[in-house]
Parts: C-alpha cells; structure tokens; sequence
C-alpha cells in the first residue's frame, strides 16, 4: 500500500474548521487506501516564542482531537515528532543540500517573521521547510495531504528528495501534494481574504470552543456586499467561505445549497452553518475530553506510535547517512 504522512502542529488549544477542512478529513479516509504516519509536529511549534507547559497540554489536546476526529491508532501510526530523533538527523542533512536563497524564498517564513522582522526570528523558523521536508522524506511517503498553503514547502520536499537522489542514487521518495481543491483554503472569518490559523483566533473556528460564541461567531462573519447568497469566491468571498463550510458539515453539494438559498438571506446561510457546526462539534467534544480523561493512556498509545515512526524513520537515515558517506552507526 502506498504511504501517507502528514503533521499538524500543536499550536493552539484546538484546531479549527480549515484545519480540519484542508487536511485532516483527508487524513482520516486515506486510512482506507495507504499506510498513514499522522505527527503531532512539536519541534515546529517551538520556532517561535512558546510557553513550555502549554505545550505540553496541547499536544495531548491534539493527540485526543485526532483520536475523536477518527485517526485509528491500530491502522495508523500516531505519533509525536519530538520522540522520532529521525527527523532532526534528517534534517541536517538536508539543510546542507539546502541553498540559502532556496530557504530565502519560502513564503511562510516571511508571513510568520512579519512582527519581529526577520532579524529577530529564530533559525528555526526560517529552517522550518527543510525539517518539514525531513518529517516527510523520512518515512518515503508518496502523498502528502496538506492545505494550499502548504504547497510551496511540499515543492521544497520534492525538490531535496529529487536532488538528494540526483546526487547520491536513488534513495528518497518524491512526495505528491494531495490537497482537494474545494476546500484547500478555508478563510478567516473576520478577514475573508486571509487564511484561517491558529495563530490568528479572532477570526478562526474553532472545534473545540464554546458552541455557543462559535455559533455567535459565525453570525457575526464579514460577508459582502449584495444580498444573495452564490457561490462567487472572487467577488463574494466571505459568503462562498460559508458556503464551503456548510457543505462539508450537512454533507449537501455546494450547488444544492446555492438552489436551497434562493430566496433567502445572509442570515438564513449562518444559521444553517451554525446548527450544522454545533450538530458536528459537539459529539466530537464529548470525545475529545474522554480522551483527556486518561492522558497516561493518550501518552502510552504515542509512546507505541513513536516506536512503530522509529523503525521506519531510522531505515531511512540509516540509508542517508551511508549514502553521503558517513560511517555506519
Ligand atoms: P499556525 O497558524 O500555527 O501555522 P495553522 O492553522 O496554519 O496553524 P498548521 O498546524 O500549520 O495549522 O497546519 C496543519 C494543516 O492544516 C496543514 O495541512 C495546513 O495546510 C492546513 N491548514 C491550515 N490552515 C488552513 C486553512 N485555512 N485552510 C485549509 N487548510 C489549512
Ligand atoms: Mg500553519
């Protein structure tokens, strides 16, 4: 069977609908068809500033939403990066096949130093693609699922694993981006023109917040101007971002819901989503907190997940190190 692997990043007390829109919906059902490696990608989430403890709390948050979203821990491996020393082993190597203009280019880097300026971002933030690259290469895998923001570092991904084999013999796989174009970019929903983060909650929704504010946030989600609901992402961004979410949570085709709309409202489209997002989130809720009832339990099960990464990751650097030339651990 093919392998999948993606990570999501610990970075927040919950994920939120893009997250789980853009990749992890994806990650549940190419459990069917391919041999999944799912990382909680700590080691990203301390390149920039962080509370030590909070991490701590919300990687196991992010283990259980995992779990309840569907991730099986007996098809699947579930794991932690931070317990898998491959990838940062990895990772150097790729770093010094890395160009620093190459680095220089990646978008995220940028969009993320904004604040601080470059100056005072950390090395690892601006590294950050090419460990990325490393959580990936480590484990051959052929597809990646990952929201559209995430295309340019998968290119990167590609790009390391093709010269690394140009250079050394074939050794890495060549990854493919699997990103489904209706729902790659969810919006923010104060800001339909800026992607949906953690790192920015205002305008995000949020799976495990309060179903009340979120159904009130949704009623408050800058739309545009007109009165109709369509489907138009160029001049109707906020109501087609609704319209996307909604779809997903009623499981209705976005142009049954445009024909169910006419007629009607703005208001009419956010109730519909909210009662869909509250009918959705909280079962799930309920599941997540089972969950972290027992985080000896959570830990043991990413304990086993981290040693079934381990087996495979190792394979991998084993063979990359023999490869540049290092000698045999
Ligand atoms: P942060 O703000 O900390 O970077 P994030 O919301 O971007 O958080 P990540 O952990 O970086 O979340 O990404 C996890 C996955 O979710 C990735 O595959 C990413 O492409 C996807 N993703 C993140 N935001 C969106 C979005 N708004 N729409 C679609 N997919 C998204
Ligand atoms: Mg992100």
């Amino acid at each position: 069977r093919p392998r999948v692997l993606s990570g999501i990043q610990p970075t927040a007390d919950s994920f939120h609908v893009g997250n789980y829109l853009g990749a992890l919906r994806q990650w549940v059902d190419l459990q069917a068809t391919h041999e999944a490696f799912y990382s909680i990608v700590d080691l990203h989430a301390i390149t920039v500033e962080h509370d030590p403890e909070l991490l701590r709390r919300r990687t196991r948050i992010a283990a259980a939403q995992l779990l309840a979203l569907g991730i099986d821990p007996e098809r699947s491996t579930l794991f932690v990066q931070s317990q898998v020393p491959a990838h940062t082993q990895l990772s150097w190597v790729l770093e010094c096949l890395t160009g620093f203009g190459e680095a220089s280019r990646m978008t995220q880097f940028k969009d993320k130093s904004v604040k601080g300026g470059a100056d005072r971002s950390s090395v690892g933030l601006f590294t950050y693609p090419i460990l990325q690259a490393a959580d990936i290469l480590a484990y051959r895998a052929d597809l990646v699922p990952v929201g559209e923001d995430q295309r340019q570092h998968l290119e990167l991904s590609r790009t390391l694993a093709g010269r690394f084999n140009g250079r050394f013999g074939p050794t890495l796989t060549v990854p493919s981006p699997h990103i489904l174009k209706e729902t790659a970019k969810v919006y923010d929903l104060t800001d339909p023109s800026a992607k949906m983060s953690k790192s920015s909650p205002g305008g995000a929704l949020d799976l495990l917040a309060d179903v009340k504010g979120s159904v009130k946030k949704i009623r408050s989600a800058v739309t545009d101007t007109g009165r109709d609901v369509v489907f138009d992402p160029e001049n109707k961004p906020g109501v087609s971002n609704l319209l996307s979410l909604l779809s997903v949570f009623s499981g209705t085709p976005v142009p049954a819901l445009q024909a169910s709309f006419e007629g009607r409202g703005y208001g009419d489209l956010k109730k519909e989503l909210g009662e869909a997002f509250a009918a959705f989130v909280t079962p799930l809720q309920a599941s997540v907190k089972e969950y972290l009832d027992d985080p000896a339990e959570l830990d043991a099960l990413l304990t086993v997940g981290a040693g079934r990464a381990r087996e495979v990751a190792d394979a991998t650097v084993s063979d990359v190190y023999e490869k540049v030339g290092l000698l045999l651990r």
